[in-house]
């Protein structure tokens, strides 16, 4: 059976884009599938500062879209439908299902990256899209003047608290523990914000409102008090999980469910590479997602052609 493409590509976040501009322009067919639109993670991410080229930094809808139109303009395909499974994985030609259509590759390159975690806690989901989001850049402006909660002490937790700072009348953080795990410089940033609050030591243990969020029962970890804590709308960022749930028994993953792969990205199976947030060990940097996809296009090139 002759394959549809060279390479099907799953997933338009960065690594997926970046693997793309390679295939096309080692003039392998690319067809690169996407559930929503291209730019996976940059779609909501504020402002980038830690992009090399950027002296000033990027917002990510506009380095989504740069990317997209320059992995397009040398002729990658894409199509917008979720990917379902994988058949004939360990064959020569491969079939990706999708909700739509199957396609048939060469090769495949998986870069589905990866969510947002939830919290886990009552009135979590019910609230969910009224008040409780994980999402800045989507909901902040919906609470314009308010005063907001971000759940988490990392990295993504003090970007997009950043990011709130600049629309809300205040941000308080609710952080398990009495220091944060956040970068430094994004630590001393946000306690030079003076919109910005913490609460340390403390945990959401569920979310309230009739009709939307107003408030979450709280709990102090140093003193077991528990408490009612008033908020306009609350953003989690708790960490985050790999979109691999389609790959449990047609791939090695590790406890956390990313792929393993060789510093080639090449994974067990012959012909399939995965790369960027998917990954086992992936840093979960924008530019090393670009890296691994870079890698692993130049791997599938190697393999195809020797
Ligand atoms: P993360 O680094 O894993 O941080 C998750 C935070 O949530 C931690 O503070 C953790 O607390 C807290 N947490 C986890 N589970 C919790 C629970 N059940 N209840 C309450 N709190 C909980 O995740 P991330 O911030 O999404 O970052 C992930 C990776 O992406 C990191 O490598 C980060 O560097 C990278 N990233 C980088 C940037 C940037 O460079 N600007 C931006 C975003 C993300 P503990 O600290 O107590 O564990």
């Amino acid at each position: 059976m002759e394959a549809d493409y060279d390479v099907a590509i799953l997933g338009a976040g960065a690594a997926g884009l970046a693997a793309g501009l390679y295939t096309t322009r080692a003039m392998m067919k690319t067809v690169i599938l996407e559930q929503l639109g291209p730019g996976g993670q940059l779609l909501i991410t504020d402002e980038i500062e830690n992009y090399p080229g950027f002296p000033d930094g990027i917002k990510g809808q506009e380095l989504a879209i740069r990317m997209d139109q320059q992995t397009a303009r040398f002729g990658a395909e894409s199509e917008y439908t979720e990917v379902i499974g994988i058949e004939d994985i360990e064959k020569p030609v491969k079939t990706v299902h999708t909700d739509d259509r199957d396609f048939t590759a060469k090769t495949i390159i998986i870069a589905t990256g990866g969510a947002h975690n939830k919290l886990g806690v009552a009135g979590e989901d019910m609230l969910a899209g009224r008040g409780v989001s994980y999402c800045a850049v989507c909901d902040g402006n919906f609470f314009r003047g308010q005063d907001v909660v971000v759940v988490g002490g990392g990295d993504s937790a003090m970007d997009e608290g950043h990011y709130l700072s600049g629309i809300v009348k205040s941000v308080t953080f609710i952080h398990r523990r009495d220091e944060l795990r956040a970068t430094k410089v994004l630590q001393e940033r946000a306690f030079g914000n003076e919109k910005v609050k913490f609460l340390w030591s403390h945990v959401v243990e569920e979310f309230r409102g009739d009709e939307a969020l107003d408030r979450a029962l709280v709990k102090n970890l140093k003193t077991d008090e528990v408490y009612e804590f008033p908020m306009a709308a609350a953003f989690i960022y708790v960490g985050f999980h790999p979109n691999t749930d389609y790959l449990k028994d047609l791939l090695e993953l590790d406890a956390g469910g990313h792929i393993c792969t060789d510093i080639n990205m090449r994974t067990v199976i012959p012909r399939v590479y995965a790369c960027g947030d998917a990954r086992a060990q992936s840093t979960r940097q924008l530019g090393a997602a670009v890296g691994d996809g870079i890698t692993a296009a130049l791997s599938a090139y190697h393999d195809l052609n020797n």
